[in-house]
């Protein structure tokens, strides 16, 4: 990922997709298009396959969906039994195509590739470190510090360097390299971004999200556990733990927003959890209404539970455009505005006169439902009540969620009937942390909540003056 800028903070701003397959026989280049198209929803920014033959390793990557930068032609001119692919996610105006991975470098073992999700805390100390003593960078990406770090280490296996710079860096990555003959797949050892494992004939697939194996036919073995190491090549699958994990801290946020539905991430299903969230969501606050309607397509899970749970009627009272990417450029809040009105349309005839609960995701600046809740009202709507099937948003992510620096979220900043007074609904209702915790049950103790309670797992440290972010 990268140093993006945004209010004039550092801040990190990525949400990535990563996707490596080993798998002989088959086409290897075609099988990772289709599952970097199942992980799209990751990221819009740019795409990119390497593709190893056991001799060497070439690159194809580009800026835009997966299907603009690929061509028949480019994906059949990838040869190999080995691939790794990723889709990258920014909502700034930084977007670069130097940013775009896999990353392919040449160092002394041969050439390597990497493909990472996540964020590094402790980017800035190291890149002073390796720029000290000789190293040179041509993207501002913590990516491009991982594999400098494993380049120094070489003098040992791939998989010692590997371990060695898992010792050095700090924050959430979960990674795949490719060399030309193996393919590696990495956890931190929180565990904060999603990494799964599959099998495919005699081989492998690696992805971030389950819905990526099912989508090439591959059969989930298992999550990699955090700090996990899985090596992958002919002479079959090997495990190393690295790192002991003080504790495990898997990202909740995916599960109520970032995740397809349809994967499983550490032994939950993420429709399953959202339809939960609905029902915790009614339990916490039942309200008297006509018509349930979600926010699609983050809310509609969740929108279905608390309807099933209350009994109020489901109907899809927004209508979505499909053709329009999960999110987009947005300079100005006047193009603000209008995305919204691009992507969601009410459907006057079920909304009017009636009383609705609105229920999505999260709010995160109150763009979005400010727009809604105004939209519904020109309907004739009698009333909105917004329900959001997650705590308040009040603190940034330093672990690869985009979410606004503090200063723009809406909870960060406001007291609940001032938010709700400002997007302009009847009443407004967050699921409580304890209520979003106990769909995990036992497992609750295993999650970063750093976006909706403060309590950061690997510790972040902003001194006042710069707004830049550091590790203690
Ligand atoms: P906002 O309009 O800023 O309040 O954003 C809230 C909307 O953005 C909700 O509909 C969410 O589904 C969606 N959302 C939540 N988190 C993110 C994120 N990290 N990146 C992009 N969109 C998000």
């Amino acid at each position: 990922m990268t140093l993006g800028h945004q209010s004039g903070t550092d801040k990190p701003k990525d949400e990535c997709g990563v996707f490596g397959i080993y798998a002989p026989g088959t086409n290897v280049a075609r099988l990772t298009y289709y599952g970097l198209y199942a992980l799209q929803h990751r990221g819009q920014e740019s795409a990119g396959i390497a593709v190893a033959d056991g001799d060497r390793i070439q690159l194809s990557k580009a800026m835009g969906l997966v299907p603009e930068v690929f061509s028949a032609d480019t994906i059949d001119n990838l040869s190999g039994d080995l691939a790794i692919g990723h889709v990258r996610y920014s909502t700034t105006g930084s977007s670069s195509p130097l940013n775009a991975q896999p990353l392919v470098f040449r160092y002394t073992g041969g050439q390597l590739g990497l493909a990472h999700n996540g964020n590094l805390t402790n980017v800035t100390e190291l890149r002073s470190q390796l720029l000290s003593t000789g190293s040179i960078f041509q993207s501002s990406t913590d990516s491009e510090v991982v594999v400098n770090l494993i380049a120094r280490y070489s003098q040992s296996t791939l998989e010692e360097a590997v371990m060695k710079t898992m010792i050095d860096i700090k924050g959430a990555y979960s990674l795949v390299l490719l060399t030309e003959d193996k393919l590696i797949a990495v956890r931190d050892p929180y565990g904060f971004r999603p990494l799964c494992i599959g099998s495919l004939g005699n081989g492998y697939v690696v992805a971030s999200e389950s819905c990526a194996l099912d989508t090439v036919g591959a059969k989930f073995l298992r999550d990699v556990e955090p700090g996990e190491i899985v090596t992958i090549d002919s002479t079959g699958l090997k495990s190393a733990h690295v790192l002991p994990a003080k504790c495990r801290a898997h990202c909740i946020f995916e599960y109520i927003y970032v995740a397809r539905p349809d994967s499983t991430i550490d032994n939950y299903n993420v429709n399953r959890v959202r339809r939960k969230l609905g029902h915790q969501l009614a339990a916490e606050f039942p309200v008297d209404a006509d018509l349930v309607i979600p926010v699609p397509d983050s809310g509609t899970a969740s929108a279905r539970g608390y309807a099933e749970a209350t009994g109020i009627p489901f109907e899809e009272g927004l209508m979505k455009n499909r053709y329009i990417g999960r999110t987009f450029i947005q300079p100005s809040q006047d193009m603000r505005d209008l995305a919204v009105r691009l992507k969601l349309n009410p459907v006057r005839e079920v909304l009017e006169g009636k009383r609705v609960v609105m229920v999505d995701d999260s709010i995160v600046r109150g763009t979005t439902s400010g727009k809604l809740v105004a939209m519904l009202h020109d309907c004739g709507v009698k009333e909105v009540h917004m329900c959001l099937s997650s705590p308040p948003v009040i603190r940034s992510c330093y672990y690869g969620i985009d979410t606004s620096d503090e200063k723009e979220l809406i909870a960060a900043n406001m007291q609940l009937d001032e938010i709700r007074q400002s997007i302009g609904a009847d009443s407004l209702h967050y699921l409580s942390l304890e209520g979003l915790l106990d769909i995990f049950d036992d497992y609750r103790d295993n999650f970063c909540t750093a976006c909706f309670s403060g309590i950061y797992p690997v510790e972040v440290v902003k001194p006042k003056d710069t707004g830049k972010y550091s590790l203690e």
